[in-house]
């Protein structure tokens, strides 16, 4: 199969994406996509509304999510593909729960370092999503704060900056399980950019799927080598834009994923179908 175009890792406004699922959708068929992934921070809130979005523009839909996950000093964010009609319990709820207790903990935060920020403009702009840092950012930079996302991460928001905040999240290990007792396939999102080359084959033991290995932040170079590395550990490789809107510069629907690696992420699938059959 020769494919046009396919992005594995996309984000909306039910996350922290600048673009309703729908007009994301309209984008990403608009640059020619024929396969799609929604895989907003922890929700599948907007997979309904991308999918009937999706199947109008004849562009083939694939639920998912991008979970935050911890394993030992690294944050992994690992991409649950496939996610068809997965039971997820109390999961969302509580990543729900989670990520809004560590959002206003972070404002307080702010409100101790001087950068006071308006409590109804933050609640409408986190309302309906899965709140994140980006909220955070784009209300610093609406305040004036800060000129721009890049310096509100930079000064404030970043691992290891006066601002930042853990949330309570899961083991990757943890994850990688759930993943798969949904009838999913997981994928290590752009490790290049969070170093984590090293821990990949830890990663593989625990029943690890693949690895983004093409993201839209990694170079030719870094999505060699860790197809490369993918190939060694017996992992399969995904590829995805991580489109957040448009001012980002990279659009949605296309990576440059061969197919013969989007033809290896199908049979999984179908592996993991027997399985839960068995
Ligand atoms: P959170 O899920 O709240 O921890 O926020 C993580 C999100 O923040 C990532 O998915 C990126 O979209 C964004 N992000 C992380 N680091 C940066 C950075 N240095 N500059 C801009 N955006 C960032
Ligand atoms: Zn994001
Ligand atoms: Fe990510
Ligand atoms: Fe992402």
């Amino acid at each position: 199969m020769k494919l046009a175009g396919i992005d594995l890792h996309t984000h909306s406004t039910c996350s922290d994406g600048l673009l309703d699922p729908a007009a994301l959708v309209a984008e990403a068929a608009g640059q020619g996509a024929e396969v799609l992934a929604l895989t907003d921070h922890d929700t599948m809130r907007g997979c309904g509304e991308a999918a009937s979005a999706a199947a109008a523009a004849g562009v083939r839909f694939l639920p998912g999510m991008e979970l935050s996950t911890r394993h030992g000093d690294h944050d992994v964010h690992l991409l649950a593909l496939f996610l068809e009609a997965p039971d997820l319990g109390a999961f969302a709820a509580q990543r729900a729960e989670a990520r809004r207790e560590r959002f206003w903990a972070m404002v307080e935060r702010l409100d101790g370092l001087g950068l006071r920020l308006d409590r109804d403009d933050l609640a409408r702009r986190i309302q309906g999503a899965s709140p994140g840092r980006p909220h955070l950012a784009r209300a610093l930079v609406a305040a004036g704060h800060v000129a721009d996302d890049h310096e509100a991460f930079g000064k404030w928001l970043a691992r290891g900056r006066p601002a930042h905040l853990a949330q309570r999240m899961p083991t990757t290990a943890e994850a990688i399980a759930m993943v798969r007792g949904w009838g999913g396939v997981s994928s290590v999102a752009h490790p290049a950019l969070d170093a984590l080359e090293p821990v990949l084959g830890e990663l593989a033991e625990h029943g690890l799927d693949a690895v983004e290995a093409y993201h839209g932040g990694h170079s030719a170079e870094q999505a060699a080598a860790l197809a490369a590395q993918s190939a060694s550990l017996g992992l399969l490789v995904s590829g995805g834009s991580d489109f957040h809107g448009p001012a980002q510069g990279r659009p949605p629907g296309r990576s440059p994923l061969p197919a013969e690696a989007w033809a290896a992420l199908l049979e999984r699938l179908e592996a993991r179908g027997d399985e839960d059959a068995a």
